[in-house]
Formats: structure tokens, sequence, C-alpha cells
């Protein structure tokens, strides 16, 4: 194991109680604060019926509204371009970011200098330590110049740590592949479905990444780190560790995977996390899959309170074997609410069938789950293309027969296969969409 290194050791380790005594008192200061600061929280808590005198406890935490993505969508096409929630004014805002839109419209947000520089600093610390990323390290970022927050925030703190970083924007990825070795980066950084892409294209194009001087994969948008054959994927095409890296534009950035490897720890000295049930919405016991609710603690500009991420997670409060006390999100980020899908009264997550997938080398690492209508009495189909064309008919039937098995015996639900020609399966540089419902 590497060195374990903390950006707040004292933090990182403080006793549960006393973080939750931290987490109270900064929960009840920023109500106070975006009652005074933000509109739509000063109608929303009036509406509630709710000061942020009455909140003395942790119980009473749950007294206080959620947030959900579409109050913020509403807000801002009420009152364009930021809406109503910010605390900031809009010339107050260094940098701006939108989320992707792709389940509806984007949402904008502002953060001001404080925001950018310190808070975002902090965050992104906390995940540099976490993965023991050092100033000796070159970092190679694949992404383009543009609104999506992912990889800005990384690259920036690097920066203010004194990391080496390339800028691996505007290249075609045969180029990336090519950099990566030549600059002798030592850390990579991109969605888990885009490493993979990259790792095999330098397969392909006879480069030795394993035996190069990359030694950190960094991965976020996608549960991949946390999904064991995909990571196992990684690593190997890599010859390096893999780490998760968890955060939205929204609520910013929240979860990192330390050295130890067993799930990713929330940063708890900044964020108040809850996990609630999906159907009761009471708080979901240790180890069992609920809602991510996350009050940002910090934030100036868009401070957000019980916010519903949409993600699903599984909470341990076990100490971790590098010694922080923050909890651990067991097996990252399961899937978004969204993605998830009730078949045959199971509740799958297309993470869990990826891990079968990506466990047999038949297969390429692409592929699709389409989900018939609910009650249409048909059965799932898992669209998956042998790896390469030189794989005979006879192995791919087989391949299909040992995924099918291990999907019966593991999640307990029949599925058709449909087996596709090589190559054929759509590619993604961001985040990928597996998932297609029957409509
Ligand atoms: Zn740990």
């Amino acid at each position: 194991m590497s060195k374990i290194k903390m950006w707040r050791p004292q933090l990182e380790t403080l006793p549960r109680e006393e973080l939750e005594k931290k987490q109270l008192k900064y929960f009840v200061e920023q109500m106070r604060y975006v009652t005074e600061k933000s509109p739509f929280y000063k109608r929303k808590f009036k509406a509630a019926g709710i000061k942020p005198d009455d909140i003395k406890t942790m119980d009473d935490v749950r007294m206080v509204p959620f947030t959900t993505k579409q109050e913020l969508l509403k807000s801002q096409e009420e009152h364009p371009v930021f809406g109503d929630f910010p605390c900031i004014k809009p010339e107050k805002a260094t940098r701006v970011f939108q989320t992707s839109g792709t389940t509806g419209k984007p949402l904008k947000i502002p953060l001001s200098k404080k925001d950018w520089f310190k808070t975002y600093y902090d965050q992104f610390s906390y995940y540099l330590c976490g993965y023991g990323v050092t100033s000796k390290d070159v970092a190679f970022f694949p992404f383009t110049y543009g609104t999506f927050i992912a990889w800005w925030g990384v690259q920036a703190t690097m920066e203010q740590h004194g990391v080496t970083v390339i800028p691996g924007g505007g290249q075609t990825s045969d180029a990336r592949v090519k950099s990566i070795v030549d600059w002798d980066a030592t850390v990579v950084c991109g969605t888990p479905t885009y490493v993979i892409y990259l790792g095999e294209l330098a397969k392909k194009l006879g480069i030795d990444f394993p035996n190069s001087k990359v030694r950190i994969v960094i991965t976020a948008g996608e549960p991949g780190a946390q999904v064991a054959a995909t990571k196992k994927l990684i690593e190997t095409l890599y010859g390096a560790k893999n780490y998760d890296d968890i955060g939205s534009t929204e609520i910013s950035n929240f979860g990192f995977e330390c050295v130890v490897q067993t799930g990713t720890h929330l940063i708890e000295s900044m964020f108040l996390a809850e996990s609630l049930d999906v159907e009761t919405g009471k708080p979901a016991s240790e180890g069992e899959v609920g809602e991510l609710v996350l009050s940002n603690l910090f934030c100036e500009s868009v401070p957000l309170l019980r916010y519903m991420t949409k993600d699903l997670v599984r909470f341990n409060y076990q100490t971790c074997d590098c010694g922080r006390t923050f909890l651990r999100m067991d097996g990252g980020v399961l899937g978004r609410a969204d993605d998830m899908f009730t078949f045959g009264g199971v509740n799958i997550f297309p993470s869990a069938v990826e891990n079968f997938i990506r466990g047999i080398p038949t297969f390429s690492n692409e592929y699709q789950l389409v989900i018939p209508k609910q009650g249409s009495g048909k059965r799932m189909t898992i669209r998956v293309e042998p790896a390469s064309a030189d794989i005979t008919d006879e192995q791919a039937k087989n391949a299909a027969k040992q995924l099918l098995d291990n999907i019966i015996y593991n999640i307990k639900i029949t599925a058709d296969i449909d087996l596709v020609a090589p190559g054929t399966l759509p590619r993604f540089e961001g985040k990928a969409k597996r998932v297609i419902r029957a409509s």
C-alpha cells in the first residue's frame, strides 16, 4: 500500500460525534446565510415554516425541505440567467459551468472567486492526497475547453499543488495515446469508458501503457472505478492504480477513493450527507441502498441544502484502513435513481450487469441494456459485441451462455442476448448512455 497522505488529517480522523457536532453547526450557519442571500431559499423556508434556530439536533435537519434539480431549473427559467437560488450577484462569478442537459435543460452554475480558488481547491486537495498524487506527478487531461465541469477543478488544484499539467484537448484519441507516453505522464484522467477506449487503442497502436510511467488513472462520471471487473480492466490496461472521483456540477465535489481502495470516502468536513430509502424517504440503514442527499456546508455561490442527488449509494461508517473516519460509499455511486430499473421485482443497476460483461474477455467493453415496458411480459435485452472479428460464432455463443448463466445466478433474472457485429455499438468520450428504455 502507498503511504497514507491526508489533506486535513485532524478533520479526516475525527470521531463521528465530533464530526457531527461540526456539521450541525455549519449546517445552521449555512441555513442562515442562504435565508439572507437567496430569495429561493427564503421563500422555501417561509413556506415550510422553518427557521435556522429551529435546527438543534441532527434529527431536526430532516425538517428542512429538500432541494431538487427541477426546482433549480424552474428558478432559472423564471429568473434568467442563473435563477434566484444563487447567493452571489452574477457579476461576482469567476467561472461558470453547466450540466450536460441529457435529462432536460442544462442548469447553469456560477462560482465566485472564493469558491473556485478556495472551496474547490480544498475539495480536490482531499482527492489528490487521497490518491497519493504529489508535485512530482505529470498529469494528462484529455478534455475539451467548454462549460462541462469535469476535470477543470482537478486540473486547477493540481496546478496549485505543483503537479505538471499536460493539456490534452483538441487532439484525436490516437494523438492522446501517443502524448501520454511522449510526455511521460504519470496520471491520466477520464471517464471509465474513455480511458478504457484509450487503453485499448494503445494496444492496437503497439504502445505499451503498462510499461509506461502512468501510475494513477483517475476516473469520474460513471461507476466504473468501483465496478470490480471495470477497475481490474483499467488497472491492467495501464499497469496503474485506478481511483474513483465523484462530484456533480450542482453540488460540487464530494467523494474520493483512498489508496486502500475499499469504497469512496465522502468529504464529511465540507458536506452533510444523508442516505434515504428511495421508497419510504426514511434514513437507509448502514449497508442498505439509499438516495444520497447532500448539503454543501461551505459553498458561497450556490449552496444547496438537502439536495437530492439521485445518486444511489450504500453508506459504511467503519473507520477505513487508511485511518479516515469519513464515511465510505461502498461501491461508490451504484447508479442513478433514474437509471436503476426494476425488473421482475428486482432492482437492477446497469453497473451490476457491466461487471459480468467485462468479466468475459470474449466481449468488447461496450454494451447496451434494452429495458422493455413494465408489464409488457418481454425480457430485458443485453446487447453485446465480440471483442474482435477473430472471435468465432461458436466462441461468441459460448460466451453469451456464460453471461446469461451469471446474470440468472447472480441477479436472478432471465434476459435475452443480442449479439451485434464487432465495433458497431456506440463509443463515448464523455458519460456513456447504456440504458435504453422501450417506449
Ligand atoms: Zn480510506
